[in-house]
This record gives structure tokens, C-alpha cells and sequence, in this order.
């Protein structure tokens, strides 16, 4: 497979816009910046941020164990969705795969792009069905999206199904690791060097409890990541986002207790939830929500708005029939969740 047939013609001829931070390269000490028009008076963010995010990268690189020129950065991993689309699908012509019941981002970026979307529901046990998405791609599926952990399923996906579609299909696999640090599953990020067709997306927003700052990462080849970087908005990430994640990158000792406590917290609301006799199923969870079958989901879901609660009715999705999905809290959030629902 050659991942250059698979770019969009326009985006293989597109002369990237440079930015004047792209344009000189040199050592940002004593120098005089008078080359992008910005007020000159010091006050913290008055200067464009870095295009490139050089010392975010080099933290995340660090890590990771992945090189920095494997890894591209967005506003959020919605942005980095959004950009894998614009680099691969023509629109009108070409298709993707995605799998329901899933994260519906892909499918609302596949309309803003005019990408046909062929849906290809998960089997009962949440996993991926080889057999239809074979039946179901042809030479214009351009992109399969494999949330694992998936949402709102909250289970991974077996490893040999995610390595039979980065073998076989012969366009881009993208993985959806917003959740990973919540699993006991490896990142397929150890995998990029043997498939030139992975494409990993991560996130700030869940683990690391950055959601409120929006930064997204992918991981791919240094082919990819380079024609990412020629569609991407110059400066997509901004100087605050940047600043905020490298200080919170650096402590994340602190992310790591909290993901344990999580998923501590995580056991306890299944043991509670087992106790109660309208909740017919809790599915096992490789992320920091449960999803559990109640007697009637949006009566369930309503009564719970009433007692101040807000959870996600999940009732719609194919597959999640009476399904309410459940974020863990804190300690004292999930005790008044399980009072609240013993009560109702
Ligand atoms: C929450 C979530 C994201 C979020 O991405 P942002 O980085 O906050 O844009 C991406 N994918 C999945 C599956 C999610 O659940």
C-alpha cells in the first residue's frame, strides 16, 4: 500500500501557508521581532505561539518514546479528526467506515465533509464485525475509525481484530485512544513503526484533566504527520493551551494517582449498581464511565435531572437499548450518585 495514493490530489499540490514564526528559524534570543504585526508590548501572550508546539512535542516525546516528528497537535483530538478527513476523503466521492455504537464525532465529520459514512454496527459483544466491514469497504473507503476503549461501550477491542484491519484494509486504520490511560491495554502507539497505515489519536481531555485547555495528539508515520502538518491551521493550538499542558505534562505523578482512584471508584459503582434491582446489565469498562441497562433509560435519566444529576442517556444508540452511561466522580460525587439511584 502506498499512503501517497491515498492523499487528496489538492492537498498533495498545496503550497502551505508560511507564518512568519515558520519563516525565521533562528535563536529567538536578543533578537527583535518586528515581523507579524503583533502589539510589542509584553504581557504574556502578546506573540504568536509556536506553529510547530516544539517544546509540548518534546515533553510528550519524552514520555511517549515517540519521536517528535511523529506526533501533530490540534485544538482538541476533534481537530486532528477533522484534519485526517480533509487530508484523505474527497468529498462526494469518498466513504469511511465507522462503528456503531461509537463516538459520534466521526460521523458529524464525515457530514461537515460530505463523506459518506458506512456504518457498520459492532457484534453483541462490542466488538468489531470483520466479516461486514469487509463486505462493506471498497477502493474509496479511504478511513476506518476504531475507538478503543470505545465510547460508549467503555470496553477495548481485541487486538487481533484492530491488527486484521491494519493488514488487510489497504487505507488508513485510525485508532481512538482518548481513553487509554484508563486501560490495561498497551497504545497501539508501539505498533506505528510495523503499519504505515496507524494513525493514533489521543487527548488531554479525559486522563489528564485538560479538557478546558483543548489539546488533541496523533501519533503516525513521519509521512502523515508531515501532510497533517501542510492542511493545519498555522496557529491551531494557542500560547495558554501550550504553557498549561507542559506545566501539567510535568507533574503527572499526580494524573497517575488520580487514574487509580478513578478506577477504584470505577469498581465500586459496578458492585453498587449490581445492587439495584431496575439496572438488568453493567458492562465491563476498560475507561473511566460505565455503561448499564436500566428498566427505561430516559425515565431513569430524567428522575436523575430532577435530583441535580446529569448523566448520558445513551438510549439511541443502535446496540444501547435502555443504555445510561455513567462518568466516575469523585468519591463524594458517586456516593451521592448511588443514594440518588437507590432512591428513585
Ligand atoms: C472525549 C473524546 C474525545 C475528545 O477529544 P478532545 O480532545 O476533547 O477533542 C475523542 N474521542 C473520544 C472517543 C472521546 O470520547
Amino acid at each position: 500500500m502506498n499512503i501517497k495514493d491515498l492523499i487528496r490530489s489538492n492537498v498533495k499540490a498545496l503550497k502551505p501557508y508560511s507564518s512568519a514564526r515558520d519563516e525565521f528559524q533562528g535563536d529567538t534570543n536578543n533578537m527583535v521581532f518586528l515581523d507579524a504585526n503583533e502589539n510589542p508590548f509584553e504581557n504574556g501572550v502578546n506573540r504568536y505561539p509556536d506553529p510547530k508546539q516544539r517544546s509540548v512535542k518534546a515533553l510528550l516525546s519524552l514520555k511517549k518514546g515517540i519521536p517528535e516528528d511523529n506526533i501533530l497537535l490540534g485544538n482538541g483530538s476533534d481537530e486532528v479528526l477533522d484534519l485526517i478527513f480533509r487530508v484523505f476523503c474527497e468529498p462526494n466521492i469518498d466513504n469511511i467506515i465507522t462503528l456503531p455504537p461509537t463516538y459520534g464525532m466521526y460521523g458529524v465529520l464525515a457530514n461537515i465533509n460530505a463523506i459518506e459514512n458506512r456504518k457498520i454496527p459492532l457484534t453483541k459483544a462490542f466488538q468489531p464485525n470483520i466479516e461486514a466491514i469487509t463486505r462493506a469497504k471498497c477502493y474509496r473507503t479511504k478511513i476506518i475509525f476504531i475507538c478503543s476503549p470505545n465510547n460508549p461501550t467503555g470496553n477495548s477491542f481485541a487486538k487481533g481484530k484492530i491488527e486484521y484491519l491494519l493488514k488487510n484494509f489497504d487505507g488508513i486504520v485510525v485508532v481512538d485512544e482518548a481513553y487509554i490511560d484508563f486501560s490495561k491495554s498497551e497504545s497501539w502507539t508501539s505498533r506505528l513503526s510495523e503499519f504505515p497505515n496507524l494513525i493514533v489519536t489521543q487527548t488531554l481531555s479525559k486522563a489528564y484533566g485538560m479538557a478546558g485547555i483543548r489539546l488533541g495528539i496523533c501519533y503516525a508515520s513521519k509521512q502523515i504527520i508531515s501532510v497533517l502538518n501542510r492542511i493545519k491551521p498555522p496557529y491551531n493550538v494557542n500560547a495558554l493551551t501550550q504553557q498549561k499542558a507542559i506545566s501539567q505534562l510535568e507533574q503527572d505523578d499526580v494524573i497517575q494517582k488520580q487514574v487509580e482512584q478513578i478506577l477504584k471508584e470505577r469498581d465500586i459503582l459496578i458492585e453498587k449498581l449490581s445492587e439495584i434491582d431496575y439496572v438488568s446489565k453493567i458492562y465491563p469498562s476498560d475507561a473511566n464511565f460505565v455503561l448499564a441497562e436500566v428498566d427505561d433509560a430516559t425515565k431513569r435519566y430524567n428522575q436523575l435531572i430532577e435530583k441535580g444529576i446529569v448523566i448520558r442517556n445513551r438510549t439511541t444508540q443502535p446496540g444501547c437499548e435502555n443504555c445510561l452511561r455513567l462518568t466516575i466522580g469523585t468519591p463524594d460525587e458517586n456516593k451521592i450518585l448511588i443514594h440518588t439511584l437507590k432512591s428513585i
